[in-house]
C-alpha cells in the first residue's frame, strides 16, 4: 500500500512541490490535494497580465484538470479544510469529506491584508490575490469610472496598471515618501513614479486612509490629514498576511507563519510546510523563487533522498509594467558596514545602485536598464568577491565590459530566477531534447513559467544554441501576440508605429519586450515600412545578422567574402590563404555558393581577419539576397548562349546587401543544361538562344521545390528590374522567416506574376527598393573595423 500524501492549499508552491516530488518518486505516494479556490493549479503571478487583459484566465492555467487525473491525484476543489486532527491524522473539509494521512503539506499561501478601518467591509472594496478578485475588478472596471489602490507596492502598481488600462481613472496612495520602498531607494522610486505618472497613474503619496466612506457601496476614502477623494472602488494592496487559521486550529506552531526548521517540517511529526504560509528562521517569503525552493527540498525529505538544508533565499523583484524597467535584488538599505555606488544617466534615463558590505555585494537597485540585474543576481548569489572590481565602473573587472552576448556568460549563470534555472541547464535541455521555441524549453526546464521576464533571454541562449535558427510559427508570429503577420504590419501603418518598443505596447504584446520569434521579424517589417525613421534595431537579430558571422557548432565562427558572380584571382586566393595561416584557421572550404569559406575562426579574430582581407561580406549568416551563383557561360562554354557570369555580378552588385524575409538565392546558367541549379532558385535564370528565361520560388533545402517559369525576357536589364520588383514585393508582403516558395503559394503564382510583369507597378517597387535600401547598404564588415567601440563591445572576449 502506498503512503497517503495530503497537500492543503492547491497553489504555487504546494503544487510545485508534488511535481519535484513526482520527477523524483512518482510511485510513492497516494497523493490527494485539497483546494479552496475552484480553478486548478495556476500561475498568480499572471493576475496582472489578465488584469491588463495581456493573457486569459485560461492562459494561466499551470496544471489543467486532466495533470491530476495523469498522475492520478485525487483533487478536492472549492471546499477548504477547515479543521485538522494531528493526533488521528485526519482532515475534514467544509463539505465535511474526512482525509485521512500519512504525511501532509501546509501550503495555504496568505491573504491580501485587508486594512482595519471603518468601510472596509463595504462592496467595492477588493484585495488583488485570486482570479476571482481579478474578474470583479474586471467587471466593476466596466461599470465604474474611478478606482483608488492603497498600496504602492509591486502587487498594487500593477492592479493600477491594470484598471488604468481599463479606461478607468486611477490614484495610487502610499503612505510612504516614495514607491515600493522595500525594494527600491528614493531615487528609484521617484523615477518610477514619474514614468507611471506619464502613462496616466495619479499619486497621492505619504497619506494614511482613515476611513472608507459610503453606504451601500465604497464613494470615496477620508485621509488622517483631513482631505477625502471620491472613488467608485478601492483595492486593498497594502500587503499579506500567511494563511494560518487552519495550523492555529492544532498545537502546530504558529507565529507569523507556520514556524518550520531547515527541512520545512513543523514541530508536529509528518506535518510540512512550504510556501507563503511558512516561515523559516524568522522570515516569511512573498516571492515565488524561495518557496520553489523549499519545494525542491521538502521534495528530497519525502522521497528519501539527501536534502540540503534550506538555508533561506536572496529574493529579487522586477514589475511587470510595460514601460517601467526596474529590478531589486538583496539588501538595499545603507545600514551599518554596507555603502553603496551609484551612477545616474539623464540623457537615457537609466540609473544603478550597488550595494556593497566588505567585499561583496550585498544588493542592487537598477531602473531604466535592467539587462545587467541578473550578472548582479549571480555575484550576489554566488557570494563573489569584488576585490578585483573597479568601483569606477560600476563593478565591472579591470578592462572588462559588460557582456550582453549569452554565448559569453558561464553556465552556471542563472537565466530564470523565479526557478532557479541556469544557462547550462537550458543548453543542455536544448541540445540532448532538440528544443526550438522558448516554450518547449519553459515545458522541460520550467525557466521562464512563472513572472516570464527572462523569456527574452531564454530566446537568447536558444538563438545560440541554434546558431540563430529559432523556428518560427507558420503566420511568422509568436506567442506573443494573437495577431497576424498581417495585422501587426496593418496597425504598424495605422498607427504610425516606428519602434519595436511601441509595436509591443501598442498592440498589448503579453512580453513587452518581444520575444526571441518576434523580436527580429518586427525589426524587419518597421525596417521595410520606415525606412527612413526606424532604425534598425541590431540587438533584435539573430546572433550571427549581429556579429556578421555564422556562429559554428563548438561556438567559433566562419569567414565568407564575397567573390561576386563566384569570380575571384589569383591575389584574392593568395590573401585568403595568408590569412588563414597566419590565423591558424582549421578549415578552408569552398562552400555550396562558388565561394571561399575559413571555418573555426575564433570571434575576436573576426575584425582582424575582415581588416587583412579586405573583402566585402559575402552576407552567408543574413536573411538578405545572397552571392548569385554562375556557370562559366557563352564566354568558355560551348553550350553557353549568355554570358552568366556578368549577368550575376551585375545581379550581385545591385541587390547584394538587402534585407529579406528569408535568405533569397538566385543562379544565372547560362543554357537549359543549368549547371547552377537554376530551377531550385528563388530566381533562378536560364540563357536561352533570344534571351532569358525567369523561374521564380524554387528552394533547394529541407523542402524541395521546383522555380516555376516566370517569363522570359530579351535583355539584361529587364531581368535586373524584375529581380528588383520581386526583391521588394516579397520584402513588403512577406512574413518574417518564410521562403520564396511558400510564400508565392500564400499569395499566389498568378497575383506575383501580375505584379511583377505590370511595367508601372514594376517601376514603383523598384522607386520603393531603392528608396528603402539608399545609405543601408554598406558592407558591414568595414563598419566593424572602422569602429572601434562594436569591435571592443561586440569582438572582445569578455568573460569565459
Ligand atoms: C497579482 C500578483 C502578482 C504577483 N507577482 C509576482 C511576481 O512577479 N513574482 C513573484 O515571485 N511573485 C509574485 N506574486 C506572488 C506569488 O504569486 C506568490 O508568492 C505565490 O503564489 C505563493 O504561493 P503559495 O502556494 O504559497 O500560495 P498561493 O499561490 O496563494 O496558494 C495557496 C492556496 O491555498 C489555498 N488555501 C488557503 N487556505 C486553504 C484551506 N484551508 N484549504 C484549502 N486551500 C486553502 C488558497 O485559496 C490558495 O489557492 C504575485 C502575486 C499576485 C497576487
Ligand atoms: S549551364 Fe550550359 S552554359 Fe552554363 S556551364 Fe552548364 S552547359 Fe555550359
Amino acid at each position: 500500500m502506498k503512503e497517503k500524501l495530503v497537500l492543503i492549499g492547491n497553489g504555487m508552491a504546494g503544487v510545485r512541490t508534488i511535481e519535484e516530488i513526482l520527477d523524483r518518486d512518482p510511485d510513492r505516494y497516494q497523493i490527494t490535494i485539497i483546494g479552496e479556490e475552484k480553478y486548478p493549479n495556476y500561475n498568480r503571478i499572471m493576475l496582472s497580465n489578465v488584469l491588463q487583459k495581456k493573457m486569459t484566465v485560461s492562459e494561466i492555467i499551470t496544471n489543467p484538470l486532466e495533470w491530476y487525473e495523469e498522475n492520478q491525484i485525487e483533487l478536492i476543489n472549492h471546499d477548504p479544510a477547515v479543521h485538522m486532527d494531528t493526533t488521528n491524522k485526519k482532515i475534514t473539509t467544509q463539505s465535511g469529506k474526512e482525509i485521512s494521512y500519512d504525511k501532509c503539506i501546509l501550503a495555504t499561501g496568505s491573504r491580501a491584508f485587508i486594512l482595519p478601518v471603518d468601510g472596509a467591509q463595504l462592496p467595492g472594496v477588493v484585495g488583488f490575490r485570486t482570479i476571482d478578485d481579478t474578474e470583479n475588478m474586471l467587471e466593476a472596471s466596466q461599470k465604474y469610472q474611478k478606482a483608488v489602490v492603497i498600496g504602492g507596492g509591486l502587487l498594487g502598481l500593477e492592479a493600477a496598471k491594470g484598471l488604468l488600462d481599463q479606461g478607468m481613472d486611477v490614484t495610487v496612495v502610499h503612505l510612504e515618501k516614495w514607491l515600493m520602498e522595500t525594494q527600491l531607494d528614493e531615487k528609484a522610486g521617484k523615477m518610477l513614479q514619474a514614468d507611471l505618472e506619464k502613462q496616466g497613474l495619479k499619486f497621492l503619496m505619504e497619506k494614511a486612509t482613515q476611513k472608507i466612506l459610503g453606504d451601500n457601496r465604497v464613494t470615496g476614502l477620508a485621509f488622517s490629514d483631513g482631505t477625502t477623494i471620491e472613488t467608485d472602488m478601492v483595492v486593498m494592496s497594502i500587503g499579506i498576511r500567511s494563511e494560518t487559521t487552519l495550523a492555529r486550529t492544532t498545537t502546530i506552531e504558529v507565529n507569523r507563519g507556520i514556524v518550520v526548521d531547515d527541512f520545512m517540517k513543523t514541530n508536529v511529526p509528518d506535518v510540512f510546510a512550504v510556501g507563503e504560509c511558512a516561515e523559516h528562521n524568522g522570515n516569511v517569503y512573498g516571492l515565488v523563487a524561495p518557496l520553489f525552493e523549499q519545494g525542491k527540498v521538502l521534495a528530497d525529505v519525502l522521497t528519501g533522498k539527501e536534502a540540503k538544508p534550506y538555508q533561506g533565499s536572496t529574493t529579487f523583484t522586477s514589475l511587470k509594467v510595460s514601460g517601467c524597467d526596474l529590478y531589486s535584488a538583496g539588501n538595499i538599505r545603507e545600514t551599518e558596514g554596507i555603502n553603496s555606488i551609484e551612477a545616474f544617466d539623464g540623457i537615457n534615463y537609466t540609473y544603478k545602485k550597488i550595494f556593497v558590505r566588505e567585499n561583496q555585494v550585498v544588493g542592487v537597485v537598477l531602473y531604466g536598464d535592467t539587462s545587467e540585474g541578473n550578472r548582479y543576481y549571480n555575484i550576489l548569489k554566488k557570494n563573489e568577491s569584488i576585490e578585483e572590481y573597479t568601483p569606477v565602473s560600476l563593478l565591472h573587472m579591470v578592462g572588462e565590459e559588460a557582456s550582453a552576448d549569452v554565448s559569453e556568460w558561464p553556465d552556471d549563470e542563472v537565466i530564470c530566477g523565479c526557478n532557479g534555472i541556469d544557462k547550462g541547464t537550458i543548453m543542455t535541455a536544448i541540445n540532448e531534447k532538440d528544443l526550438t521555441s522558448v516554450a518547449d524549453v519553459t515545458k522541460h526546464t520550467k525557466a521562464g513559467g512563472s513572472c516570464g521576464k527572462c523569456k527574452s533571454v531564454i530566446g537568447d541562449v536558444l538563438a545560440y544554441a541554434l546558431g540563430g535558427e529559432v523556428v518560427s510559427a507558420p503566420t511568422g508570429i509568436c506567442g506573443c501576440t494573437d495577431l497576424t503577420r498581417d495585422q501587426i504590419v496593418t496597425q504598424i501603418y495605422a498607427k504610425k508605429l516606428t519602434s519595436s518598443d511601441e509595436v509591443y505596447r501598442e498592440l498589448n504584446f503579453t512580453n513587452p519586450e518581444g520575444c526571441p520569434k518576434c523580436r527580429p521579424a518586427i525589426n524587419f517589417y518597421l525596417n521595410v515600412a520606415w525606412p527612413k525613421e526606424h532604425e534598425d534595431e541590431k540587438e533584435s537579430r539573430y546572433v550571427n545578422e549581429r556579429l556578421y558571422a555564422n556562429i559554428q557548432n563548438d561556438g567559433t565562427f566562419s569567414v565568407i567574402p564575397r567573390m561576386r558572380g563566384g569570380k575571384t584571382n589569383p591575389q584574392q586566393l593568395l590573401l585568403i590563404a595568408k590569412v588563414a595561416e597566419k590565423y591558424d584557421v582549421p578549415m578552408v572550404k569552398v562552400t555550396g555558393s562558388q565561394r571561399i569559406g575559413l571555418y573555426g575562426v575564433k570571434k575576436e579574430d573576426l575584425p582582424k581577419i575582415w581588416e587583412e582581407l579586405d573583402m566585402k561580406a559575402a552576407g552567408a549568416y543574413a536573411k538578405a539576397v545572397r552571392s548569385v551563383k554562375t556557370c562559366v557561360g557563352a564566354n568558355f562554354c560551348r553550350f553557353g548562349t549568355q554570358d552568366s557570369m556578368g549577368l550575376g555580378i551585375k545581379l550581385e552588385q545591385r541587390y547584394e546587401f538587402i534585407d529579406t524575409p528569408h535568405k533569397f538565392k538566385m543562379g544565372v546558367s547560362a543554357c537549359p543544361r543549368s549547371c547552377v541549379e537554376s530551377g531550385v532558385k528563388d530566381f533562378g535564370i536560364i540563357g536561352v538562344e533570344n534571351g532569358f528565361q525567369i523561374y521564380i520560388g524554387g528552394n533547394g533545402g529541407t523542402e524541395v521545390k521546383e522555380a516555376v517559369l516566370l517569363t522570359t525576357v530579351e535583355t539584361e536589364q529587364e531581368v535586373i528590374d524584375i529581380c528588383g520588383a520581386m526583391l521588394q514585393y516579397y520584402r513588403e508582403t512577406g512574413i518574417y522567416a518564410e521562403r520564396t516558395a511558400p510564400w508565392i503559394e500564400r499569395i499566389g503564382f498568378e497575383v506575383v506574376k501580375e505584379v511583377l510583369l505590370n511595367p508601372e507597378k514594376r517601376q514603383e517597387l523598384l522607386a520603393a527598393l531603392d528608396q528603402a535600401v539608399e545609405g543601408r547598404r554598406g558592407n558591414p564588415w568595414d563598419e566593424v573595423v572602422e569602429d572601434n567601440k562594436t569591435r571592443q563591445e561586440l569582438y572582445t572576449v569578455g568573460r569565459a
